[in-house]
């Protein structure tokens, strides 16, 4: 079988058409989108909203891409029509998604550089700042612009631009680019992921409740099915593609379709079959006048018929196969047909005008394949001129042709695994670089997580620092209130209450460390011992509390009256006693009567006027026969009981001795 001995999984021979009839059906799955959004055929195209509100494909691109299923030729011709209309009415929107829906068709009918330039003129008529058409033009410069060298820049730049269509709500571009990539991994033979962007194009117009969208990427996964190993044998797909495209004016598509489907039947064995679809198929080719599709319908038939050995079949088909290629201007289509052509003539040699027509198109064939740039074009071209001089009896020729065809199929196949290889090597990078680009985030996660716990940290030092210095100053508060207390306490034990002044023990330490120093240093030291008259009286008199008054005056008039080393204290009740450093018993004469007059100046107020109050004052002074300052203490208070004794209001012991005051 001749289809089982071709070099590649699936048939061949059918690579070089297949680029065209993929990338074909790329486009028809965005063409697809199309038949939903506009189910009026003959309406004209509406001037484009440029919202994306609807999920929908933009009108005018709808009313060439629908037609175009049909016919790409009239839609081409009814789009230019309409963008003289749009220029004319200065709409530029219009214009834009009409030229858009030219170059899609420009693409599909392999019109490469007229595509080119029609997106050129999309541009512009692109309008300034709007960004769902940048987004559109965007996804097709990438379906008709060269296939992408850096296949991971590609991908990026196909998910940013799906993400952008999602976030504004544009089902209908996220759609276009899952085909768009479909046809790029196709056209890049990448079958795995093709298969996955074709899934998606499949999910994402059925979504869209798109019938043709549904049967292109069928048609698609039919052609891919066998290569990958899909347990659902390929012509399910092409049945469910059919099903799909029943009841819609989609003569263009439904004959690519077929023609799809016969090569599967063939591959499948079913001759009859695949004749009868490649028939079909020249019908509708030939009903919308495509060359290509007829073309290929025509080899299709040659491929049955050289199967079925008939070399008059074949040679029919095979040269009409070339003819209308020609006609297309496919250059590629001539290889593949070419091997027909001398495989039909290798079939029946009989007599010498077969053979010189036969060695003429092993030339023709040879020729062909030096100026074809695909590989298994050459590998073909070669098999089959090795048959056709095996058949004219040139042995030796024939012998050399298959050493090349072996040669070309073993470095086709390398070829194909190199590509594998950079694929899987181009694939493991991928993952290599997300794995790494994981391992950073993780890493950067990590160290953002120690920062915090790092912070928390040191938010938590701060708050036991404060917690400390709150403790320490809370610390020195209550050792200063307990300082404050104790001194308060010492105070109060070495001061009396009522006046202020010091106590008889703060006197009698004072005193006694004073009589020490002036016994050192032999200086005079004087005390007196005061005493209020008759201050009871005062107190039944006027009460108790006037008598405190007066206790306070007293101790305010002899503050008053005082040198800074004196020291004036309560020695009890209302007795007073005077330490004086530095005086002799002689000086408290003066001092007698300059408290006698601060006593009664401080009294005003204190007392009814008219009332006076007095007091009696005994001195000692430190000296011989005085060697204590308790023997200095009991000498003042004999002198003191001396001064009550004559009659009070007086001071006794001072020398000179003063009189008793009037
Ligand atoms: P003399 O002239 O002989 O000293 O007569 P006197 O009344 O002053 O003497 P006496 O010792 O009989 O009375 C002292 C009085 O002082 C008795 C007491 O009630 C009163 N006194 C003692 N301490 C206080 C005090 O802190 N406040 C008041 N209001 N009276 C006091
Ligand atoms: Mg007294
Ligand atoms: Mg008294």
């Amino acid at each position: 079988m001749r289809a089982v001995t071709r070099p590649f999984p699936r048939r061949a021979s059918a690579r070089g058409r297949r680029t065209r009839g993929l990338r074909g059906i790329a486009v028809v799955l965005m063409l697809g989108l199309a038949v939903v959004a506009s189910p009026a055929f003959a309406a004209a195209p509406a001037a484009s909203s440029a919202t994306a509100g609807d999920g929908r494909r933009p009108p005018p691109l709808v009313y060439v891409a629908t037609r175009a299923l049909d016919d790409p030729r009239a839609a081409l011709a009814l789009a230019q029509g309409a963008i003289a209309a749009a220029q004319a009415g200065g709409d530029r929107d219009t214009e834009f998604w009409l030229r858009l829906g030219r170059v899609e068709v420009f693409v599909q009918t392999d019109h490469d550089a007229a595509a080119v330039d029609e997106l050129g003129l999309a541009r512009r008529a692109l309008r300034p700042g709007d960004t769902r058409q940048a987004r559109w033009l965007e996804a097709f410069e990438r379906l008709a612009g060269p296939l992408p060298q850096d296949v991971d820049a590609f991908r990026r730049a196909q998910s940013a631009l799906a993400a952008a269509a999602q976030a504004d709500g544009d089902a209908a571009l996220a759609c276009t680019v899952s085909a768009v990539d479909a046809w790029i991994h196709q056209e890049l033979d990448v079958t795995d992921e093709a298969w996955q962007a074709l899934e998606a194009s499949e999910r994402c117009g059925a979504q869209l409740g798109d019938r043709g969208q549904r049967a292109y990427a069928l048609g698609a996964m039919a052609l891919l099915a066998g290569r990958i190993g899909v347990p659902t044998p390929a012509e399910v797909y092409f049945q469910r593609a059919l099903d799909a495209l029943e009841g819609l004016p989609a003569r263009y598509q439904r004959a690519w379709l077929l023609d799809d489907f016969g090569w599967a039947l063939i591959d499948a064995g079913q001759l009859e079959r695949a004749s009868a679809s490649f028939d079909e198929a020249l019908a509708l080719g030939s009903a919308v006048a495509d060359a290509s599709i007829v073309a290929r319908a025509h080899e299709g038939l040659a491929e049955v018929a050289l199967l079925q050995r008939d070399a008059a079949r074949t040679l029919r088909h095979a040269r009409e196969a070339l003819r209308h290629g020609a006609a297309a201007g496919l250059g590629a289509r001539a290889v593949t047909a070419q091997t027909q052509v001398v495989e039909a003539l290798a079939l029946h040699v009989d007599g010498p005008t077969r053979a010189a027509e036969l060695d003429q198109e092993i030339q023709r064939l040879r020729a062909l394949a030096d100026a074809d740039p695909l590989p298994h074009h050459r590998v073909l071209a070669a098999r089959s001129a090795a048959r056709g001089l095996q058949a004219l009896g040139r042995h030796a020729e024939a012998y050399a042709e298959l050493e090349r065809f072996v040669e070309l199929s073993r470095r086709a196949e390398r070829e194909r695994r190199d590509r594998d290889a950079r694929r899987l090597q181009a694939v493991y990078e991928t993952a290599r670089r997300e794995a790494e680009n994981a391992a950073l985030r993780r890493a950067a996660d990590e160290a953002r997580h120690e920062l915090a716990v790092r912070g928390e940290r040191q938010r938590a030092l701060l708050l036991l620092l404060a917690a400390l210095l709150a403790a320490v100053a809370a610390g020195a508060w209550l050792a200063r209130r307990a300082f404050v207390r104790r001194r308060r306490l010492a105070d109060l034990a070495l001061r009396d209450e009522l006046t202020g002044l010091p106590n008889r023990r703060a006197l009698v330490a004072f005193g006694e460390e004073q009589f020490a120093l002036a016994e050192r240093l032999q200086l005079p030291l004087a005390v007196a011992l005061v005493d209020l008259d008759h201050f009871k009286q005062i107190n039944d008199a006027h009460g108790h509390a006037c008598g405190d008054r007066v206790l306070k005056a007293f101790a305010a008039a002899g503050s008053r009256v005082l040198r800074a080393p004196d020291r004036l204290g309560r020695w009890g009740g209302e007795e007073w006693l005077l330490v004086m450093p530095g005086a002799h018993a002689s000086d408290l004469g003066a001092v007698f009567l300059r408290l006698r007059e601060s006593l009664a100046a401080e009294m005003a107020g204190v007392l009814p006027a008219g009332r006076r109050v007095t007091f009696s004052m005994g001195v000692a002074e430190r000296g011989p026969g005085v060697g204590s300052f308790d023997a200095l203490l009991a000498e003042a208070d004999r002198q003191l009981y001396r001064a009550k004794g004559q009659g009070r209001d007086a001071v006794a012991g001072a020398t000179p001795a003063l009189p008793a005051a009037a």
